[in-house]
Order: C-alpha cells, then sequence, then structure tokens
C-alpha cells in the first residue's frame, strides 16, 4: 500500500493526483535560491489531499500513519526555503480549504490554519482590529503557513516577530497517528511548533493577539546619500512618538527594479518606504527634512484601498521579487544586525559589498524590544563559492546570517541553535518521523538504534 492508493480509501476527499499538479503543490518559492533550485527541483509527493474538516485532516493523518507514509503540510507555497517541499515523495496535505475565521473576542483572533491571512486581516478590522504582523504575501499566504514557515513582517517593527512573547495566545495541534490525537498549548509552549516547517506538529488552529484597526498612510522617501537615508529610517523606527506599521530601507539601484512605481523613484537615489498612521504624517515629513529626504509618494488609507496598490508589497521578500523580474541571475540574503552597532554595521558592509551586494533593510522591534534591522540584501549570483564568501564576510562583521540558501530548520535559522523541546515536541507528536521527514535535521527517532 502506497500514497497512490489514498483517494480510494478516501473518496469522501479532494485528492489530486495529476502528476503535473501534483509536483505544482510539491514546490514553493525556494527557486530565489540558485543552490535550493538545484537541490529540490523536481521533487514531488505522490499525491496531494485537500481537507475541509478537521475529521479530513485527521482521516489523511491516519492513513500515512498506518503507512508509514510521509506527509508535508503546506498553506498556498509561499516559503522561501524548499519548507513544503517534500524529500521522501508521499502526501501533500494543502490546508488552504481548511480556513475558517472562528471569532474575535477582547483583542485576541482565532482562525483556522489555512486561511489566508488578508481574509483574517478584513474580518478582524471589520471588528476595529488587524493583524500585528503580515508578511509581504498576505494576499495568498495562510496563517498556518507563515506560523509553521515565517518570521513576521510589515508590522514587526511595532509587536516584533510572531514568538515574540503575548503575540501569540494558543496554538491547537494533531499529532500523527493511526488514531491522532489534538492538544491545545499556551504562550511559549505553543511557539514550540512555529518555524518548525511542519515537523513536529500539525497546527489546526491559532489563537493571535491582534492590533487596533490604523488607516495606514504609504510614502516613499528617497535620499541621494545612504548615509542620510539610514539615518531617517534608523530615527523614524526608534522615535517612540512616530505610529508605525513599516519602515524599509531600499538602497540604490534596488529601486530601479520596481518598474511600476519608477515615476515615484529618481534614478541612483535609495528609498525608504514608510507605512505610518495619519496622526504622524506631519512628524514623518519633518524628520525627512532633517534628513534632506524627498516626499516622492504619499497615499492615504483611502487612496491606497482605492488603488489597489499598496507599498507592502515592494517590502520584505516582495524585493526581492521585484529584482528578480528583471534580472533571473539575482539571489539574496537574511542577515540579523546587532542592535548595539547596526548603524555602523550596515556602512561598513555597504562600503565594502557594494554593488555586489545592494543594501535592503527592514526595522524590526526584536523579541527583546529593542529597534534593529534584519537584511535582505540582494546579491549578484556568481557562485556559490562566492554566495558562501559573502555570508562569511556577514558573519566576520558580527552580523548573523538566517540562511536562506539551505532547506532544513537548524541550519537556516539561530546558526544550527534549536530548543531542545522542538524536538521533545516531535518525540510526542510524530515519534514514526513521518512529518515533512529530511527538514528537522538534528531529529532522531526517539527508538532509534
Ligand atoms: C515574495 C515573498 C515575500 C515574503 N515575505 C515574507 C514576510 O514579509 N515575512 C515572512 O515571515 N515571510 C515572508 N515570506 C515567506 C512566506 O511567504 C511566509 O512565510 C508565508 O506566510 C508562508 O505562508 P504559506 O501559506 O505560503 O506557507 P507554505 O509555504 O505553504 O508553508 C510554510 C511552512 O509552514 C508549514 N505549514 C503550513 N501550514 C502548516 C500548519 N497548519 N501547521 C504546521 N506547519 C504548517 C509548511 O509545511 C512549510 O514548512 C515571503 C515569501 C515570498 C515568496
Amino acid at each position: 500500500m502506497n500514497a497512490h492508493d489514498f483517494p480510494a480509501l478516501a473518496p469522501d476527499l479532494e485528492w489530486i493526483t495529476d502528476s503535473t499538479r501534483v509536483h505544482k503543490y510539491s514546490q514553493d518559492f525556494n527557486w530565489y535560491s540558485p543552490v535550493l533550485k538545484r537541490q529540490l527541483e523536481g521533487l514531488s509527493a505522490d499525491v496531494v489531499a485537500r481537507p475541509k474538516t478537521q475529521e479530513h485532516i485527521a482521516k489523511v493523518v491516519s492513513l500515512c500513519s498506518a503507512h508509514g507514509v510521509a506527509l508535508t503540510l503546506r498553506g498556498t507555497g509561499t516559503g522561501n526555503y524548499g519548507q513544503c517541499v517534500p524529500l521522501q515523495r508521499g502526501v501533500v496535505l494543502d490546508l488552504s480549504a481548511y480556513n475558517q475565521f472562528l471569532g474575535l473576542q477582547d483583542g485576541v483572533a482565532s482562525a483556522q490554519s489555512g486561511i489566508r491571512l488578508i481574509d483574517l486581516d478584513k474580518a478582524a478590522k471589520s471588528l476595529g482590529f488587524e493583524l500585528r504582523w503580515i508578511p509581504s504575501t498576505f494576499r495568498s499566504a495562510t496563517l498556518g503557513g507563515l506560523y509553521g514557515g515565517g518570521f513576521g513582517g510589515v508590522g514587526s517593527i511595532t509587536y516584533g516577530p510572531i514568538a515574540a512573547p503575548g503575540n501569540i495566545i494558543s496554538a491547537k495541534v494533531m499529532s500523527m497517528g493511526i488514531e491522532p490525537q489534538v492538544h491545545t498549548y499556551h504562550g511559549l509552549d505553543a511557539l514550540l511548533y512555529h518555524h518548525t516547517y511542519g515537523t513536529n506538529g500539525i497546527v489546526l488552529e491559532l489563537e493571535v493577539a491582534m492590533a487596533p484597526s490604523t488607516a495606514w498612510s504609504e510614502f516613499l522617501v528617497t535620499f541621494e546619500d545612504f548615509e542620510q537615508a539610514l539615518s531617517f529610517a534608523s530615527d523614524l523606527s526608534v522615535g517612540s512618538g512616530y505610529v508605525k506599521k513599516e519602515v524599509a530601507l531600499i538602497a540604490s539601484p534596488i529601486p530601479s527594479y520596481f518598474t511600476a512605481l519608477s515615476e515615484f523613484l529618481p534614478a541612483n537615489r535609495h528609498a525608504v518606504v514608510a507605512l505610518v498612521a495619519p496622526q504622524s504624517v506631519a512628524a514623518l515629513k519633518a524628520l525627512a527634512l532633517t534628513h534632506e529626504g524627498l516626499v516622492t509618494y504619499q497615499k492615504s488609507a483611502q487612496e491606497v484601498q482605492a488603488s489597489q496598490r499598496t507599498l507592502i508589497e515592494y517590502t520584505w521578500n516582495h524585493t526581492t521579487l521585484h529584482a528578480l523580474k528583471v534580472d533571473k541571475t539575482l539571489t539574496y540574503l537574511q542577515t540579523g544586525f546587532n542592535p548595539q552597532r547596526y548603524r555602523e554595521q550596515v556602512l561598513e558592509l555597504q562600503k565594502l559589498l557594494s554593488p555586489e551586494v545592494m543594501m535592503h533593510l527592514e526595522f524590526i522591534r526584536t523579541k527583546e524590544g529593542v529597534v534593529n534591522c534584519s537584511g535582505l540584501q540582494i546579491v549578484r549570483f556568481t557562485s556559490e563559492e562566492r554566495l558562501e564568501e559573502i555570508m562569511q564576510i556577514h558573519r566576520d562583521h558580527g552580523v548573523q546570517i538566517n540562511n536562506p540558501h539551505v532547506y532544513t530548520v537548524e541550519d537556516g535559522k539561530a546558526g544550527g541553535q534549536l530548543n531542545p523541546e522542538i524536538l521533545r515536541a516531535k518525540d510526542r507528536h510524530d515519534p514514526q518521523g513521518l512529518l515533512n521527514p529530511g527538514k528537522l535535521r538534528t531529529w532522531s527517532a526517539p527508538n532509534a538504534i
């Protein structure tokens, strides 16, 4: 018995068996990395299951457990690290139809994991709230996918990453097994299933703390001088009186890749993308003046809504996407600066590596509450060896590399350091090692010799 036999055993579920479509559902945005593209190209599951209910999910889990078949979870496949690419065939569980908004009370929203972030945000906005962080892929990405594979995004400048204490209230998790079990975990225990690529449990539902809904104005402020642009972005991020949702520094020549915005982006100037609340608009403009910045684009929330265009889709990894659309030979880095000396580190690395490495900084508040910048630098790719060298130069300058050119949880994050409780959670929920096998490098089966 193998995965190809499952559709006949569970005919009440929607299955995809056509190999071309199955392959499509087995891929994500790993092609941003020439290394991952080479390693993961062609990998595919045998079949895709599309559950709509918890009973459907339990049925697939039970079949995989009974027959020792690999199960890889998927939201909508916008992850960047081959997170939902099955290394050992089996079943891809597409959770995007398991997508109910379950309610919002006392500033906490709850929803099934397959809900698209845009739908959750809309539902919350009608009740006076919004998500604390959205990835730039908010239109298509799911809540469970962001939780399983993401970090945070637009909004993290105020609320920190997803993992900042207070953001996640609870996670309802299903275990693997012929008779799957469901448990709800709170606070730090819930975070054991965050950014683990769906390897240690199936997140069914999440309760997340929300922010008050705000009518964000969107800005492009451009600068001739890189250091002035950095100071402006940094001052806006640090200044406690500015109510903001996004601050990104996009160094020249990256703005030239934003072809649809070219009329707002004068040549050879660095750009800062900022989203601020209406009461902070005047203060942002005053700050721009002190740094010799020109406001070249300003839209109120109403104008943004009417135009259907948001600058959010020019930030985070959308910045890279716009560049890749123009030049397919580019790739990128993910870096974490030192909050005590990020200005100095940024200036040193800009001097050392520009134009081979083009600076793109996202300003965030860390889990500990201090302002820092995290880099999504764009790299002119020449060889895998040179890419390694560039990452080592960053490490040598005290900059952490969250390597986007590897597909295991450990290697992509925190330099191989993993909370051992994450592995214990896998022991409990997936003792057979069927969930996304190959992605949790340091785990071995509890009874393995
Ligand atoms: C253009 C672009 C921009 C991006 N911007 C951002 C950004 O701003 N911030 C950010 O954090 N990320 C960003 N990302 C990465 C990615 O979009 C986000 O992580 C996104 O939220 C993933 O959602 P998804 O539904 O596509 O997940 P998928 O890619 O389908 O899945 C991601 C991982 O989560 C696991 N998973 C999915 N559902 C569940 C579940 N229910 N339970 C447990 N595990 C599960 C999958 O197995 C996989 O390992 C970006 C990517 C791209 C391509």
